[in-house]
């Protein structure tokens, strides 16, 4: 039988990613590339047991299944500037926030199709925790751009 693990690295496989779980790397997928990244053992400072390892995993196949990814790599989060220069507006951090809502439903979907069971609690709180933080980041930055209405 094989495990949840196998099941998503032979999903992968058949999409044409490879994939690399090693300490120290971050969470990300390249579309490009075809390559998804993970450290197996957190997100950020945050330790991750068995379930929340795979849901972070079935999150960027969420990425791959939809083949879109709003923040690409090499675009730094903590600039203001796309890759052609132009300044990102509200509207692509909204953007960004709605790409990642949308990469945990295509997750939860994927889980389902390959019958990945126990999954459900992990899979929602890891939602919560990588939603909050891009919805934060989106609020702060995208607060400073022109066309925030005033309290
Ligand atoms: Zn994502």
């Amino acid at each position: 039988m094989k495990t949840p693990l196998q099941k998503v690295r032979r999903w992968l496989k058949e999409k044409g990613f490879e994939l690399e779980l090693r300490r120290g790397l971050v969470w990300q997928t390249n579309l490009t590339e075809k390559r998804l990244t993970g450290d197996p053992t957190s997100m950020l400072d945050y330790p991750l047991n068995e379930a929340e390892k795979l849901a972070m995993l079935l999150h960027e196949c969420g990425h791959v299944d939809r083949q879109r990814l709003v923040v690409q790599l090499g675009t730094p989060w903590d600039n203001d500037l796309l890759a052609t220069g132009k300044k990102r507006t509200s509207a692509w951090y909204i953007a960004v926030v709605r790409e990642e809502m949308d990469a945990w439903d295509a997750a939860d979907r994927l889980a389902k199709r390959l019958a990945l069971k126990g999954l459900s609690r992990a899979m929602a709180r890891m939602r919560r925790k990588c939603l909050m933080t891009y919805i934060g980041w989106a609020a702060q930055r995208g607060n400073s751009i022109s066309g925030t209405i005033k309290k």
